[in-house]
């Protein structure tokens, strides 16, 4: 497809979902901070929601976002870039380079890579600690019981920690771990919450997410990745 005015069309579908969701939860207009996922796809089909004026991306893949965002970033001000996928402590200062807010913490080695390269570059990205609330053996993310321990091990290291971050199983309803996501920040004093996906942001929004991160909804389906 070379015309990419569907991206315009659908971001302005899901905006209005995510404002008569948080109108219907009672939340304030404006609290939910949409992170379009623009992961697997090309400059092209990001650009319309760039000159539509949205300025908040996620990435899952570091090198994938190193060949595509230093661009656009020169283009268009004030791009918040997300890394939402896992990361390897060896693309610690590449990520720290690039991303704005890094939503993917999720051990303390981790932990220790990202506060050097901080230190080295001189950059501090936002950080939210990601939890495994499904405990699922495939899954990145702490487990849910490891949660204090580590939000208090990056805080110590010097951590920009504003909130902790979840992709619930595939295959259950994800209600409740928006829930013990939204337990866990609150006993550790963390306000930002990022829940919620092309499937199921309404009831994230419901449950008090402050970012929710939708992809598909906005830009398609992907290419599937084996
Ligand atoms: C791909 C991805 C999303 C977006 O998923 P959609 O279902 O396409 O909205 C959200 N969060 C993470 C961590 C992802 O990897």
């Amino acid at each position: 497809m070379n015309d990419h005015s569907d991206v315009r069309e659908n971001l302005d579908a899901v905006k209005a979902e995510i404002s008569a969701a948080e109108q219907e939860a009672g939340r304030d207009k404006g609290s939910v901070t949409l992170v379009a996922v623009s992961k697997t796809h090309d400059g092209a089909r990001i650009r319309p929601a760039l000159e539509a004026g949205h300025r908040v991306y996620g990435e899952n893949r570091v090198q994938e976002a190193q060949g595509k965002w230093p661009e656009l970033k020169a283009v268009f001000e004030g791009v918040e870039l997300h890394l939402i996928g896992p990361l390897q402590t060896n693309k610690s200062d590449d990520a720290v380079a690039l991303f704005d807010v890094i939503e993917s913490v999720d051990r303390p080695k981790l932990v220790h890579a990202l506060a050097r390269s901080m230190e080295k570059l001189g950059r501090r990205p936002a950080c939210f600690i990601q939890v495994n609330t499904g405990e699922e053996d495939q899954k990145a993310g702490c487990l849910p019981d490891d949660t204090d321990a580590l939000v208090a091990q990056a805080r110590d290291a010097g951590l920009d920690v504003v909130g902790l971050m979840c992709i619930p199983p595939f295959d259950e309803e994800p209600s409740l771990h928006f829930a013990l996501l939204a337990d866990l920040a609150k006993r550790n004093g963390l306000t930002q919450l990022s829940m919620g996906m092309s499937g199921d942001y309404e009831t994230a929004v419901a449950f008090g997410a402050t970012h929710v991160r939708v992809g598909t909804a906005i830009f398609g389906a992907r290419p599937k990745l084996t």
